[in-house]
């Protein structure tokens, strides 16, 4: 009987195995074609204060629709391009068009806001990002100061000395730097000072309990505390509800971005969004 079970768990992994195999190899083939085929999008979420309710700034997120019309998530194909290393092609693109765009939406006349691309590990550590930014300041003359970068805690643990180097270049640049999904990684908030941070992105999964899990509220104020003595601002993701943000003011988290305010938009819509948009001082 035991025996049979484990042959059937064995028959389930390996189809499961194969059929994720398959599909990694596909996604993997399709990405080498993407960049060229231009099926890359930028959606860009809102980030807002919570004291005035003003738009503060965006985060720059890619959408890849294929040529038959399916919109695959970045959490499907971002991990497979990291691991091939195509995530530097696909990561250099996004920084060039949210630079590209945020230009176009200051020349404009629009709000003036800061523009948050993510980085990954290997665009951080495997290529010459502070060359690449440098460069992409200069095509595209949107102004540094307007350009916030994004690391996860995994890239700057993976060679902390480097790292540090690297940060400190990209701030003599003038661009912001922040932490993404602060509290996934295995970094500690002491651990947090000697890298040059001036933002602090709380992750979304400690956002998401409250204000039904006192361990995430605990965890969530504590966080907010740190950051503020480390001299570093907060924003809270994926923030959806009332509850939530009213929790967040209370403990005078800086920023947040989340359905609450608005889900990721296509450029225009972002646009359409920002000029119409009238601060709600309540948050
Ligand atoms: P992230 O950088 O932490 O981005 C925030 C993610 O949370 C986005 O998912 C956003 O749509 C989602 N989100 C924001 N507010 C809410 C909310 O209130 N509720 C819910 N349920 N979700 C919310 P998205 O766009 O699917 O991106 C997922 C991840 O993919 C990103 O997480 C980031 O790690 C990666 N990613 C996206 N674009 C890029 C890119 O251009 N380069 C790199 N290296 N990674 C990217
Ligand atoms: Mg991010
Ligand atoms: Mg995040
Ligand atoms: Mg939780």
């Amino acid at each position: 009987q035991a025996k049979n079970e484990g042959r059937n768990c064995f028959k389930y992994f390996s189809e499961e195995l194969t059929r994720a195999a398959r599909e990694r190899i596909g996604i993997e083939f399709r990405l080498r074609q993407a960049i060229e085929n231009n099926e890359f999008r930028v959606f860009y979420q809102p980030q807002l204060a919570i004291g005035s309710g003003e738009i503060i700034g965006a985060e720059a997120l890619i959408r890849w629709q294929t040529a038959g019309g399916e919109l695959i998530p970045p959490l499907k194909f971002i991990p497979i391009a990291e691991e091939t290393g195509l995530i530097s092609n696909i990561g250099n693109w996004v920084l060039k068009e949210a630079c590209r765009q945020g230009k176009e939406w200051l020349d404009a006349g629009l709000p003036r806001i800061r523009i948050a691309v993510n980085l990954s590990t290997h665009q951080f550590l495997h290529s010459d990002i502070c060359a690449i930014v440098a460069n992409t300041l200069a095509e595209t003359g949107f102004p540094a100061d307007y350009l916030e970068l994004e690391l996860t805690e995994s890239a700057l643990m993976k060679r902390e000395k480097e790292a540090i180097d690297i940060l400190n270049r990209l701030h003599e640049l003038g661009t912001h730097l922040a932490i993404d999904d602060f509290g996934t990684g295995y970094s500690s908030l002491a651990y947090l000072k000697s890298f040059p941070l001036d933002i602090l992105k709380i992750d979304k999964s400690f956002i998401d309990d409250i204000p039904m899990q006192n361990d995430d509220m605990e965890i969530t104020a504590t966080i907010i505390a740190m950051a503020k003595t480390l001299r570093m601002q907060v924003i809270a993701e994926g923030v959806e509800t009332p509850a939530q943000m009213a929790f967040l003011s209370s403990r005078n988290c800086d920023f947040y971005q989340g359905y609450f305010a608005s889900k990721p938009l296509p450029a225009d819509e972002f646009a359409a969004f920002l000029r119409q948009h009238v601060p709600d001082p309540v948050y």
